[in-house]
């Protein structure tokens, strides 16, 4: 059973939510706010517009009656992020753990997820004044293998490339597209894809920023500046016991952030022709991680077929998903009524990701039944042990009359004894 416990743990996918701020357009236009965050874990998207007690009669009379109720759906998360939320806070709730199983040798995997202009990029990327997700994980990474650099040797090695149009690019080389194949003692391997010893987690900003000036950009109407790329960061760790013994343990483990291609739909971007074939093959991919992700997650379909070869950013992914490894998604969402469709649409996917934690939950509900039985197994062990204690009580108050009759004087046992014998050659 533990070992069933143990894959499901890691197979768990963790889902959160982070809100942006409401940028200038959408607060010159005065949108209307569309997610409410309740709190960590809970937020409303389309919440019921609150009527003011006072004028509720007067409002109700002058109700729009062509005007859509609204949807006020509540969606729960293993965490929620506020507009108010910092970079730390994000990498200290969602990436900073994962690091704990990379340091254990496991796969992991951290997705930004959302329409274009939610906040991927500025999640797992950030700002040099304000660096995401990525640069933070490298820093703590550096910082924790200094802290254990007395037991263990380090090797650490990273790359970043992009999958556009269903192409594999090196974002730190200038090269063709490059294939992806799998090895049996490798795992996957990108061909020919640039690997990089950073000295420092500094060196790793800089290559973070240059690598993303290489990223595939076209402008939509959603926003200028928006990739139409997925971009896969990867960070290679070994480590070696230094202490003396006869196995010297290696361990090798990799960590994928990637930040994925906006998830809008072609029509939201009035995208046609090359846009929109572009758009179709960024949801292929989409498609085929969110087909990929459940497969594995469903416990009936352990041995069914997962669809990794669906698409290049899944079959690159195959030793990053599932199996020992741990995944993050966090999915961006805008504020605004501007977002309407797309922010629906995102949490309705990551509410989606959510469920294989539930279905990975049924597992532990099985585990959790047996803990119900325990109470039943504990009531009947507290009942067993009354009837114990009652009859020690009752033997006890027996053996104190025992005990009685040793503390008679012997004496006096001689003459009880003499009486009993007269009584019974009486009775003889
Ligand atoms: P995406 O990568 O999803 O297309 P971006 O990360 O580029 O979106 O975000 C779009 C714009 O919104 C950028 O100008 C970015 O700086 C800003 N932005 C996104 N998230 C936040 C945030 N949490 N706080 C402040 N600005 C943000
Ligand atoms: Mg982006």
């Amino acid at each position: 059973m533990e070992t069933k416990m143990a894959s499901d743990v890691c197979s768990h996918v963790k889902v959160v939510v982070r809100v942006r701020p409401a940028n200038d357009s959408e607060k010159r236009e005065n949108c209307r706010n569309v997610v409410q965050v309740v709190d960590n874990h809970m937020l409303i998207f389309d919440p019921k517009e609150e009527d003011l007690s006072c004028f509720g009669s007067q409002r109700v009379r002058n109700r729009n009656i062509n005007k859509k109720a609204n949807k006020d759906l509540k969606f729960v998360f293993d965490l929620v992020f506020d507009e108010n939320a910092t970079q730390v806070d994000i990498f200290e709730n969602t990436t900073k753990g994962v690091l704990d199983g990379v340091m254990n040798g496991f796969n992991c995997t951290v997705f930004a997820y959302g329409a274009t202009g939610a906040g991927k990029t500025h999640t797992m990327l950030g700002s040099q004044n304000d660096p995401g997700v990525m640069y933070r994980t490298m820093k703590e990474l550096f910082k924790r293998m200094d802290d254990a650099k007395e037991e263990k040797e380090f090797a650490v090695a990273f790359s970043y490339l992009e999958v556009y149009n269903e192409q594999i690019r090196d974002l730190l080389a200038n090269a063709g597209p490059l294939a992806v194949r799998e090895d049996s003692s490798k795992g996957v391997v990108v061909q020919g894809l640039t690997l990089h010893k950073p000295k420092s987690a500094e060196q790793i900003l800089e290559a973070l920023d240059s690598g993303n000036r290489n990223r595939t950009q076209h402008p939509t109407d959603m926003n200028a500046t928006s990739s139409r790329s997925h971009a896969v960061f990867q960070i290679y760790l070994r480590q070696q016991d230094k202490t003396a013994s006869l196995n010297h343990n290696v361990c090798v483990a990799k960590m994928s952030l990637i930040d994925l291609a906006g998830s809008e739909r072609a029509s939201a971007t009035n995208a046609k022709g090359a846009r929109l074939r572009e758009g179709a093959n960024i949801n292929r991919s989409l498609l085929a991680l969110g087909n990929v992700i459940n497969a594995l997650a469903d416990p009936k379909s352990k041995k069914a077929h997962i669809p990794y070869r669906d698409s290049k950013l899944t079959r690159i992914l195959k030793d990053s998903l599932g199996g020992n490894c741990r995944t993050v998604m966090i999915a961006n969402v805008s504020p605004s009524s501007k977002s309407y469709d797309d922010t629906h649409n995102t949490l309705k996917y990551a509410n989606r990701a959510k469920e294989i934690k539930s279905s990975l939950k049924s597992n532990v509900v099985s585990l959790d039944s047996h803990i119900g039985q325990y109470a039943v197994v504990c009531e009947k062990q507290r009942q067993e042990i009354m009837q114990l204690k009652q009859k020690l009580k009752e033997y006890e108050t027996k053996s104190t009359g025992a005990g009685a009759f040793s503390t008679i004087s012997s004496q006096k046992q001689e003459e009880f004894k003499r009486t009993n014998m007269a009584c019974y050659l009486k009775t003889a």
